[in-house]
């Protein structure tokens, strides 16, 4: 059975004991196929032209297994809300790398495909909603631009599976530059056994950074790289209002790619303690927060690898800490840029900070929605709303004009600047809500809408004034961990 083009790699299996336990996906009772993203197969070289659509239901819940992946299920550990654990993928299965042909791996992973030594008291199973969530966000996040996890499929199993009530199950296909977090290297570290931990370091730079094979201290380096992407990363998250949720160590990846989407969701108007996860009572994961726990994880990735860093303990962890206390300042720097994109000016001037800051402190104030204020800089808020009329949004944006005049760039370059950076539409709350109820009730309609319209942010497209506001009702939106 290898109709689809799948070419199996599996060096993760290969890393052995203790890196994972070897497992299939439990089969499900009734299969059915209900997303399969085409575009994201062209880029993978797979072909679903020789197919049926009851062959894929049976690819896509793990029914049926590819010739040539050796499934597996992750080790890994993390610190969840401050608390460190040992998890590993308990409702997740990796069935190898496919490797593309332009020659690049990627993780095919199962969600939701049944029990493994990592379940705890857990069912290994997933409802629809969460994964049809997954599906969409992290394909929003791809189209803005954003490194992330991509979904290939969902399938429904047929089955319930018993939450608060009885959910229709259901089975996510995960595609992912790998699955390494820094929960994988606590797993290791944890174990104390250096042999092992140099496996993994040498088997993530030869997947992740290949460029640092042959430097002398291999470890500093790929801690370096990280910060770097990580930083940029989370800068790109506060780009677009992005609050990720759970950001747990275990959800760190050593890609750089954004991954598992839990209770996530974009923030609607301009509030910097939004938080939108129900479990989430203090504010931990806050979009304002996201920086410093960024910050915090990457210290935690940092101690995995003192070990690596120099001879003498206390050396190495003065050059850890000297190297994580950077993340301020890099932060700082990217999100200043990050910010001059967004309101399209370029080159330095000493104020450029206060212009930002009072530009968020009006938005935060008036209430304003962050997206769509954006839009309004760029002449694109489309129902001209009133809010834009008060006198000190007014004045700000005297400010604003005055500095774009020192550009040193021009005008066009300005507007694609920002044209590149703020979108005009992200996943709303509540459309995402609609189109998830109408799943459940087998409308596939507005889903299929919403990933269309969220295929292009940047763009101007007919027709999609509903999916640029934030909803009317004033109850607050809570989100859920999508077991
Ligand atoms: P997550 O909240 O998705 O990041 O998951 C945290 C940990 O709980 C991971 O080890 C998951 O594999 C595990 N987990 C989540 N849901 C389930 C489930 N239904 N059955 C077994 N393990 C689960
Ligand atoms: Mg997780």
């Amino acid at each position: 059975m290898n109709k689809i083009n799948w070419n199996f790699d599996n060096t993760y299996f290969n890393l052995s004991e203790p890196f994972r336990e070897k497992i299939n996906p439990s089969p499900v009772k009734k299969p059915e196929i209900i997303l399969l993203n085409n575009d994201l197969a062209k880029l993978l070289n797979l072909d679903f032209s020789k197919i049926s659509n009851s062959e894929l239901s049976n690819i896509f819940s793990g029914n049926l297994l590819p010739a040539g992946s050796n499934s597996i299920a992750q080790a890994y550990a993390g610190h969840q809300f401050g608390h460190f654990t040992m998890l590993g993928d308990g409702r997740a299965i990796l069935l190898g790398e496919h490797v593309s042909q332009s020659n690049k791996k990627y993780d095919i992973q199962f969600k939701g495909s049944g029990k493994t030594a990592f379940s705890r008291n857990g069912d290994g199973r997933a409802a629809l909603g969460p994964m049809l969530r997954e599906y969409i966000i992290s394909e929003a996040m791809n189209a803005l631009k954003i490194p992330t996890t991509r979904s290939l499929a969902v399938v429904k199993t047929g089955e319930l599976i018993q939450r608060e009530k009885a959910l229709q199950g259901a089975i996510l296909t995960r595609v992912a530059s790998s699955h390494i977090r820094v929960g994988t290297f606590q797993y290791i570290a944890a174990r104390q056994k250096n042999d092992e931990l140099k496996t993994l370091l040498d088997y993530t730079i030869d997947r992740h950074y290949p460029e640092i094979k042959n430097s002398n201290n291999q470890a500093l380096d790929l801690l370096n790289r990280l910060i770097e992407r990580q930083c940029d990363l989370v800068v790109n998250w506060m780009r677009v209002g992005f609050i990720h949720g759970v950001m747990n160590t275990d959800n760190m990846t050593i890609s750089g790619e954004t991954i598992d989407y839990g209770p996530c969701a974009f923030m609607d108007t301009y509030d910097p303690k939004t938080v939108f996860s129900s479990i989430d009572q203090n504010g931990r994961y806050a979009y304002c927060n996201q920086p410093g726990i960024t910050k915090w994880n990457l210290a935690r990735f940092a101690e995995c690898l003192i070990p690596f860093f120099e001879r003498d303990q206390k050396k190495a962890i003065q050059i850890a800490t000297e190297t994580i206390n950077d993340f301020e300042k890099k932060y700082e720097e990217k999100w200043m840029n990050m910010m001059r994109n967004k309101l399209g000016i370029s080159g330095l001037d000493n104020k450029d900070k206060p212009l930002i800051l009072d530009l968020l402190t009006w938005m935060h104030e008036k209430k304003a929605d962050y997206t769509n204020t954006f839009c309004h800089l760029m002449n694109l808020d489309p129902k001209k709303e009133k809010i834009f009329e008060d006198s000190k949004f007014i004045d700000w944006k005297k400010r604003w004009k005055e500095r774009l005049l020192k550009n040193d760039n021009n005008q066009i370059k300005s507007k694609e600047l920002m044209k590149n950076n703020n979108p005009l539409v992200i996943p709303r709350n509540h459309k995402i809500e609609e189109a998830l109820e109408a799943a459940e009730l087998n409308d596939m309609e507005p889903i299929n809408k919403i990933l269309e319209i969220l295929k292009n942010p940047y763009d101007k497209q007919s027709e999609i004034i509903d999916y640029q506001y934030p909803s009317k009702s004033s109850e607050k939106y809570q989100t859920f961990c999508g077991t």
